[in-house]
Protein backbone atom coordinates (compact mmCIF):
# COMPACT_ATOMS: atom_id res chain seq x y z
CA UNK A 1 0.00 0.00 0.00
CA UNK A 2 1.68 2.93 -1.38
CA UNK A 3 1.61 5.50 2.26
CA UNK A 4 0.80 8.54 -0.23
CA UNK A 5 -2.68 7.48 -0.19
CA UNK A 6 -2.57 6.55 3.51
CA UNK A 7 -3.60 8.66 6.32
CA UNK A 8 -5.00 8.46 9.92
CA UNK A 9 -8.61 9.56 10.47
CA UNK A 10 -7.51 11.25 13.49
CA UNK A 11 -4.09 12.10 14.92
CA UNK A 12 -2.83 8.80 16.66
CA UNK A 13 -2.41 9.67 20.57
CA UNK A 14 0.65 10.10 22.55
CA UNK A 15 2.51 6.36 23.50
CA UNK A 16 1.45 5.72 27.69
CA UNK A 17 4.99 6.20 29.26
CA UNK A 18 6.48 6.17 32.68
CA UNK A 19 9.67 8.16 33.48
CA UNK A 20 12.68 5.83 34.87
CA UNK A 21 13.73 7.52 38.68
CA UNK A 22 16.20 9.94 38.83
CA UNK A 23 19.90 9.39 40.00
CA UNK A 24 21.59 12.52 40.70
CA UNK A 25 24.71 11.03 38.60
CA UNK A 26 22.81 9.71 35.63
CA UNK A 27 21.84 13.45 34.22
CA UNK A 28 19.12 12.40 31.44
CA UNK A 29 15.91 11.98 31.53
CA UNK A 30 14.52 8.43 30.32
CA UNK A 31 10.79 7.68 29.89
CA UNK A 32 9.79 3.80 29.65
CA UNK A 33 7.01 3.32 26.98
CA UNK A 34 4.36 1.15 28.13
CA UNK A 35 2.68 -1.61 25.83
CA UNK A 36 0.83 -4.21 28.08
CA UNK A 37 -0.05 -4.02 31.57
CA UNK A 38 -0.39 -7.57 33.06
CA UNK A 39 -1.62 -7.87 36.46
CA UNK A 40 -1.36 -11.32 38.81
CA UNK A 41 -4.23 -12.45 41.18
CA UNK A 42 -3.81 -14.11 44.51
CA UNK A 43 0.27 -14.32 44.28
CA UNK A 44 0.13 -14.04 48.00
CA UNK A 45 -1.33 -16.88 50.10
CA UNK A 46 -2.87 -14.57 53.16
CA UNK A 47 -4.35 -11.72 50.24
CA UNK A 48 -5.85 -15.02 48.41
CA UNK A 49 -7.37 -16.09 51.81
CA UNK A 50 -8.72 -12.44 52.59
CA UNK A 51 -11.18 -12.48 49.48
CA UNK A 52 -12.08 -16.15 49.77
CA UNK A 53 -10.27 -18.08 47.06
CA UNK A 54 -7.80 -20.72 48.43
CA UNK A 55 -4.16 -20.14 47.68
CA UNK A 56 -2.86 -23.46 46.67
CA UNK A 57 -3.12 -23.73 42.65
CA UNK A 58 -0.83 -25.58 40.19
CA UNK A 59 -0.15 -21.72 38.16
CA UNK A 60 -0.82 -18.29 38.44
CA UNK A 61 -3.92 -16.40 37.82
CA UNK A 62 -3.02 -13.61 34.73
CA UNK A 63 -5.41 -10.75 34.18
CA UNK A 64 -4.62 -7.44 31.81
CA UNK A 65 -5.50 -3.78 32.83
CA UNK A 66 -5.56 -1.19 29.82
CA UNK A 67 -2.43 0.29 29.07
CA UNK A 68 -4.48 3.99 29.08
CA UNK A 69 -5.49 3.18 32.52
CA UNK A 70 -1.72 3.74 33.67
CA UNK A 71 -1.90 6.67 36.37
CA UNK A 72 1.95 8.28 36.65
CA UNK A 73 2.51 8.61 40.18
CA UNK A 74 5.47 10.97 40.04
CA UNK A 75 7.05 13.77 37.96
CA UNK A 76 7.96 14.32 34.31
CA UNK A 77 11.71 14.20 35.88
CA UNK A 78 10.65 10.74 37.66
CA UNK A 79 10.81 12.51 41.23
CA UNK A 80 7.88 10.99 43.41
CA UNK A 81 4.66 13.38 44.43
CA UNK A 82 1.53 13.01 45.25
CA UNK A 83 -1.39 12.82 42.04
CA UNK A 84 -4.30 12.85 42.39
CA UNK A 85 -6.69 9.78 41.07
CA UNK A 86 -10.59 10.29 40.81
CA UNK A 87 -13.30 8.01 42.20
CA UNK A 88 -14.32 6.11 39.61
CA UNK A 89 -18.14 5.85 38.71
CA UNK A 90 -20.17 2.45 38.96
CA UNK A 91 -18.70 1.84 42.45
CA UNK A 92 -19.46 2.02 46.22
CA UNK A 93 -16.26 0.02 46.86
CA UNK A 94 -12.96 0.78 45.01
CA UNK A 95 -9.96 -0.68 47.25
CA UNK A 96 -6.22 -0.63 47.02
CA UNK A 97 -3.63 -3.26 46.03
CA UNK A 98 -0.03 -1.97 46.82
CA UNK A 99 1.84 -4.49 44.56
CA UNK A 100 5.72 -4.36 42.83
CA UNK A 101 5.40 -3.66 39.30
CA UNK A 102 8.20 -5.45 36.67
CA UNK A 103 9.16 -3.41 33.85
CA UNK A 104 9.96 -5.60 30.55
CA UNK A 105 12.49 -4.42 28.35
CA UNK A 106 12.65 -7.55 26.55
CA UNK A 107 9.85 -10.86 26.04
CA UNK A 108 9.07 -13.39 23.72
CA UNK A 109 7.80 -16.59 24.08
CA UNK A 110 7.88 -19.58 26.27
CA UNK A 111 10.90 -17.53 27.99
CA UNK A 112 12.95 -20.14 30.36
CA UNK A 113 13.48 -19.29 33.65
CA UNK A 114 17.32 -19.10 33.47
CA UNK A 115 16.65 -16.31 31.00
CA UNK A 116 13.78 -14.40 32.88
CA UNK A 117 15.61 -11.74 34.59
CA UNK A 118 17.56 -10.63 31.69
CA UNK A 119 13.91 -9.35 30.15
CA UNK A 120 13.94 -6.90 33.33
CA UNK A 121 14.59 -3.03 32.65
CA UNK A 122 13.62 -2.54 36.34
CA UNK A 123 11.01 -2.35 38.62
CA UNK A 124 8.15 0.12 40.52
CA UNK A 125 5.47 0.28 43.23
CA UNK A 126 2.00 0.42 41.87
CA UNK A 127 -1.61 0.25 43.01
CA UNK A 128 -3.99 -2.20 41.54
CA UNK A 129 -7.19 -0.31 42.05
CA UNK A 130 -10.09 -2.35 42.09
CA UNK A 131 -14.04 -1.75 42.10
CA UNK A 132 -14.50 -4.56 44.47
CA UNK A 133 -18.49 -5.21 44.48
CA UNK A 134 -18.35 -5.32 40.62
CA UNK A 135 -15.51 -8.05 41.05
CA UNK A 136 -17.22 -9.67 43.79
CA UNK A 137 -20.46 -9.92 41.76
CA UNK A 138 -19.14 -10.88 38.49
CA UNK A 139 -17.07 -13.72 40.14
CA UNK A 140 -20.58 -15.03 41.76
CA UNK A 141 -21.60 -14.67 38.65
CA UNK A 142 -19.11 -16.90 36.97
CA UNK A 143 -18.87 -13.63 34.99
CA UNK A 144 -15.71 -11.78 33.28
CA UNK A 145 -14.69 -8.80 35.97
CA UNK A 146 -12.89 -7.14 33.92
CA UNK A 147 -14.67 -3.91 34.29
CA UNK A 148 -13.69 -4.09 38.26
CA UNK A 149 -10.19 -3.95 37.18
CA UNK A 150 -10.19 -1.55 34.05
CA UNK A 151 -11.19 1.86 34.46
CA UNK A 152 -9.78 5.14 34.22
CA UNK A 153 -6.36 6.01 36.34
CA UNK A 154 -7.00 1.91 37.97
CA UNK A 155 -3.48 1.56 37.59
CA UNK A 156 -1.16 4.01 39.44
CA UNK A 157 2.78 3.48 39.30
CA UNK A 158 5.28 5.10 40.71
CA UNK A 159 8.46 6.13 38.60
CA UNK A 160 10.37 3.13 37.91
CA UNK A 161 13.83 1.93 39.44
CA UNK A 162 16.55 0.57 36.85
CA UNK A 163 17.83 -2.80 37.76
CA UNK A 164 21.21 -1.13 37.77
CA UNK A 165 20.16 0.84 40.44
CA UNK A 166 18.07 -1.58 42.63
CA UNK A 167 19.09 -5.21 41.68
CA UNK A 168 16.41 -7.73 41.47
CA UNK A 169 14.60 -7.11 44.77
CA UNK A 170 13.42 -10.90 45.92
CA UNK A 171 12.96 -10.02 49.72
CA UNK A 172 12.18 -6.18 52.22
CA UNK A 173 8.71 -4.91 52.90
CA UNK A 174 5.63 -3.63 50.83
CA UNK A 175 3.50 -1.51 52.53
CA UNK A 176 0.84 0.74 52.11
CA UNK A 177 -1.51 3.34 54.63
CA UNK A 178 -4.12 5.48 54.26
CA UNK A 179 -4.19 8.21 56.07
CA UNK A 180 -0.63 7.45 57.47
CA UNK A 181 -2.73 4.36 59.09
CA UNK A 182 -0.89 0.90 57.86
CA UNK A 183 -3.43 -0.97 55.87
CA UNK A 184 -1.11 -3.64 54.04
CA UNK A 185 2.13 -4.41 55.35
CA UNK A 186 4.12 -7.93 53.94
CA UNK A 187 7.38 -8.65 52.70
CA UNK A 188 8.69 -9.89 49.00
CA UNK A 189 9.52 -12.55 50.36
CA UNK A 190 5.91 -14.01 50.72
CA UNK A 191 5.19 -13.82 47.27
CA UNK A 192 3.97 -17.26 45.81
CA UNK A 193 5.79 -16.97 42.52
CA UNK A 194 8.68 -15.08 42.25
CA UNK A 195 9.03 -12.68 39.37
CA UNK A 196 11.19 -15.05 37.04
CA UNK A 197 8.26 -17.65 37.34
CA UNK A 198 5.76 -15.45 36.88
CA UNK A 199 7.36 -14.19 33.67
CA UNK A 200 8.17 -17.53 32.67
CA UNK A 201 4.35 -18.80 33.37
CA UNK A 202 2.97 -15.74 31.31
CA UNK A 203 5.06 -16.50 28.07
CA UNK A 204 3.29 -19.46 27.58
CA UNK A 205 0.15 -17.61 27.53
CA UNK A 206 1.07 -14.88 25.69
CA UNK A 207 4.10 -12.82 23.36
CA UNK A 208 5.83 -10.88 26.10
CA UNK A 209 6.99 -7.46 24.52
CA UNK A 210 9.81 -4.23 25.57
CA UNK A 211 7.58 -2.21 27.07
CA UNK A 212 5.16 -4.60 29.06
CA UNK A 213 4.32 -3.97 32.61
CA UNK A 214 3.54 -7.17 35.44
CA UNK A 215 1.68 -5.67 38.34
CA UNK A 216 2.70 -8.95 40.33
CA UNK A 217 -0.32 -9.53 43.30
CA UNK A 218 -0.91 -7.80 46.91
CA UNK A 219 -0.61 -8.92 49.92
CA UNK A 220 -3.50 -8.73 52.90
CA UNK A 221 -5.09 -5.93 53.88
CA UNK A 222 -6.68 -4.57 51.12
CA UNK A 223 -9.80 -2.48 52.13
CA UNK A 224 -11.64 0.46 50.97
CA UNK A 225 -11.09 4.24 49.76
CA UNK A 226 -12.87 7.25 50.08
CA UNK A 227 -12.69 10.49 48.61
CA UNK A 228 -10.27 12.57 50.41
CA UNK A 229 -8.21 9.79 51.55
CA UNK A 230 -4.45 9.89 51.06
CA UNK A 231 -2.52 6.43 50.18
CA UNK A 232 1.05 5.90 50.18
CA UNK A 233 2.90 2.73 49.13
CA UNK A 234 6.50 1.79 50.06
CA UNK A 235 8.72 -1.06 48.63
CA UNK A 236 11.91 -1.09 50.24
CA UNK A 237 14.79 -0.07 47.40
CA UNK A 238 12.32 0.08 44.88
CA UNK A 239 10.72 3.44 45.62
CA UNK A 240 7.66 4.78 46.87
CA UNK A 241 3.73 6.44 46.01
CA UNK A 242 1.30 8.36 46.75
CA UNK A 243 -2.43 8.94 45.51
CA UNK A 244 -5.24 11.07 46.96
CA UNK A 245 -8.44 10.21 46.33
CA UNK A 246 -10.92 13.45 44.96
MN1 LIG B 1 -3.84 -7.11 42.32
Amino acid sequence: MSSRNTAYVFEPGAHTRLPVSQDEADGKELLFPVNNIYCVGQNYAAHAREIGTDPKRATPVFFRKPSDSLLPACDAHGASCQVDLAYPPQTTELHHEVELVVALKDGGRNIPRAHAVSCIFGYGVGLDMTRRDLQTAARKAGMPWDMAKGFDNAAPCSALAPVSHCGHPERGVIELTVNREPRQKADLSDLIWSVPEIITFLSRFATLRPGDLIFTGTPEGVSPVYRGDRLEGRINGVGEIAVVIV
